[in-house]
């Protein structure tokens, strides 16, 4: 169970106050994707920089369009007239200069209150030249001498989610952090005293009330020393689970080879080498007396999907079962309508789980699985619930695609004894990070692509040439090409994006027939998403609009374009894994990457990267590299995915501390029975890898 000392943490921002039900949601959509935030969310929700208000320059040295406060006395108010949509006007002045404040839609007795005729007053916002004058539009603060004493050096500014003002947050990030419990402290007094960390609870204080702009960078000692308790948490929570794994024995899982040579010759193409080599990889882990714990990379459409097959086959040959799970309803459907034909052409009995099976037909999977009539289930997370229940789990494959959450899925090893694991990955990892998100596992890596693949055309093009785009496309589809046109999810609100992707929608339905476009985006029902899929995959429409959750992993071998409409607001590798989507099938195939100009620097070289190369290994690294450059990006492609506090274009000189601080707990004191081995279960819980602490007591 969780520390009761975490309680506070774990309650709902909702339940802080000056937090109604409104806001709140506002706050589970910026935090947690629209599931209840908690405290922990809010907390760990950084300010990505700062206003600083102690720049008091005079009026006549104040730059423009830059954050400066200074102290005016009030002249003149000159409120509009009545019914009018003219803004009030204050003139301000100090002994340099002056300036209007402009106040559009003002209630007429605020401004009144705060501006007092004659009275000095300290004014706060950004000063621009308008018409030769100097004006103020909406000053952020208009304070006296008293309030001007209390103002923080340094607000902190936070990402924000549409209808959620900065106010709240700070509000909302202050009682929380008044709720702050002081925590045991985990990290060693050498490492403390050495890189002069401040505690966790300082830390988190620090950065959410910066003294300085400086004390905002990602390499102050109070970031460092979150960063590291983030890295920390996790490799031990590997460490962890990782020797777990290797303290249970495995069975040996050895097939005569009768059904996957079968499905092996069957196949119209021969593996490539990298394929074959990783199938012997994973027999011999099979056969071995060791519980396997593996991740497969490879590029998407490296065939990792048949590698997976053929090693399941091997488990079925054995008499025992498999499992393959995928992150989202649509790839698991994918994965089993692919692998259905060639299990039936050998008698290999296959069946698919998903949230949404009707009950009936779901208790029929139930039965037979536990039966052992069904050799190889294929699902979703669903399969993870306690129902669900094997004859003999052997193997599972567990297909993360771009997901990073190694830690929860091996729960799937527990559905059977002693399990063997095989995780899935099609985001290339560069070597260094192979170990932090998956710790000391075995790696097979698929770097051939299957031969006879053509290099896909990938152009770059404003977008203002959108038109000459659309009429491209329209002589391609007479010609029987298929489109995937995505559109970006940008905003911080789910809702604006999918209306974005809906205007683009009708638009296309008009140019090319309501009947050959499609649309998919996250916020449609499962049902109606797969209907669009299957017609896309079928080639009843010829068109396929989405957001980006086409990422991951969908395979239409006919589609041989696709359009990614602001590619600038993309990431490298998030732009690498929607061009995957296309190149699958034999004929040539285009990217065409609609930019809005000016491009920065950042994204003039992720669009010449793009068109250099096809190597996702490169292409991650230089993703990697990029991201290290600093560039002020969205919050949804900043940052290390599947990490909150950590930036390992940053931080990635923290791994080696927090892997060797692991090391050694698991070999001093493995079960965390010491002061210290509690204070890291604390830890755990509170960064959520608590998984790890329930195998202790399973173990
Ligand atoms: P991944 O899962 O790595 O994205 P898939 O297994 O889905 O890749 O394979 C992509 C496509 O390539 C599929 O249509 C598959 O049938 C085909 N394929 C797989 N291996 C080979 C191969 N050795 N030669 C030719 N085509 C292959
Ligand atoms: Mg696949």
């Amino acid at each position: 169970m969780r520390p009761a000392l975490l309680n506070p943490l774990f309650a709902a921002v909702s339940s802080l106050p000056g937090v109604g039900p409104k806001t709140g949601k506002l706050f589970d959509r910026l935090l947690r994707d629209g599931e209840p935030a908690r405290l922990v969310d809010l907390l760990f929700h950084l300010p990505h920089s700062g206003i600083d208000r102690s720049f008091r320059p005079r009026i006549s040295e104040a730059p423009r369009d830059q954050i400066v406060t200074f102290e005016a006395v009030v002249v003149e108010h000159r409120p509009p007239k009545a019914h009018s949509k003219a803004p009030y006007r204050v003139l301000v002045e100090d002994d340099t200069g002056d300036v209007q404040l402009i106040f559009f839609l003002a209630n007429h007795q605020w401004v009144e209150r705060a501006l007092p005729l004659g009275e000095t007053r300290w004014i706060s916002g950004k000063l621009e030249l308008y018409d030769g004058h100097l004006q103020m539009v909406h000053p952020d603060r208009v304070l006296d001498a008293a309030a001007l004493a209390r103002l923080p050096p340094v607000e902190p500014v936070y990402g924000l989610t549409e209808g959620l003002y900065l106010r709240n947050v700070q509000k909302a990030t202050e009682a929380a952090l008044a709720k702050l419990p002081d925590l045991p402290e985990w990290l060693d007094d050498s490492v403390l005293a050495l890189r002069k960390l401040p505690t966790f609870g300082q830390a988190l204080g620090e950065l959410h009330r910066p003294a300085s702009i400086k004390a905002l960078e990602p390499t102050t000692p109070a970031r460092v020393r979150l960063a590291l308790d983030e890295l920390l948490a996790s490799q031990l929570a590997l460490a962890m689970m990782r020797a777990q794994f290797r303290e249970q024995r495995g069975r040996p899982t050895i097939g005569d080879g009768r059904l996957a040579d079968r499905i092996q010759t069957s196949l119209p193409f021969d593996l490539t080498g990298s394929q074959k080599e990783a199938i012997v990889e994973i027999r011999a882990d099979l056969a071995s007396d060791k519980r396997m714990l593996r991740l497969l990379q490879g590029d998407v459409g490296s065939g990792k999907t048949l590698v997976a097959l053929l090693s399941m086959a091997t488990a079925v040959e054995a008499g025992r079962q498999a499992a393959m799970m995928a992150p989202t309803e649509i790839l698991a459907r994918q994965h089993f309508e692919r692998m259905l034909p060639m299990c039936e052409a050998v008698g290999i009995r296959i069946a698919l789980l998903t949230g949404r099976d009707k009950t009936a037909e779901r208790n029929r999977t139930l039965k037979a699985l536990i039966a052992g009539e069904i050799d190889i289930l294929v699902g979703t997370h669903a399969i993870f619930q306690e129902a669900v229940q094997f004859r003999d789990l052997a193997y599972a494959v567990v297909d993360e695609q771009h997901r990073f959450g190694v830690h929860q899925r091996l729960a799937l090893g527990e559905k059977g004894e002693s399990v063997d694991v095989l995780v899935m990955t099609a985001t290339p990892i560069p070597r260094t990070l192979v170990l932090t998100y998956f710790g000391d596992m075995d790696v097979s890596t698929l770097r051939e692509k299957p031969p006879g693949r053509q290099p896909i055309d990938t152009r770059a093009m404003q977008i203002e040439r959108i038109d000459e785009v659309v009429a491209g496309l329209q002589r391609a589809i007479t010609t029987g090409a298929q489109v995937y046109w995505v559109c970006p999810l940008v905003e911080e609100n789910e809702d604006l994006d999918v209306a974005a992707a809906t205007d683009r929608y009708d638009d296309l339905r008009r140019i090319f027939g309501e009947q050959n476009v499609g649309l998919v985006h996250g916020k449609m029902k499962g049902r109606d998403k797969d209907a669009a899929m299957e017609a896309f995959q079928h080639n009843e429409t010829k068109v396929l609009v989405a957001t980006t959750v086409i990422e991951v992993g969908v395979d239409v071998p006919n589609a041989t374009i696709i359009v990614i409409e602001h590619a600038e607001r993309f990431g490298l590798a998030q732009l690498h894994q929607l061009r995957g989507r296309v190149g699958r099938g034999s004929g040539k195939s285009t990217c065409l990457l609609l930019y809005k100009a000016p491009l920065g620097e950042v994204g003039k070289a992720r669009i010449a990267i793009m068109r250099e190369t096809e190597d996702g290994f490169r292409i991650a690294e230089e993703d990697l590299r990029l991201r290290g450059e600093g560039e002020i990006l969205g919050t949804r492609q900043s940052g290390t995915p599947g990490f909150r506090l950590a930036d390992l274009s940053v931080h990635a000189g923290l791994l080696p501390l927090a892997r060797d601080t692991a090391q050694a707990v698991m070999r001093e004191d493995p079960a965390l029975e010491s002061e210290r081995g509690k204070a890291l279960r604390t830890l755990l819980y509170l960064f959520e890898r608590e998984e790890a602490v329930r195998l202790l007591r399973a173990g």
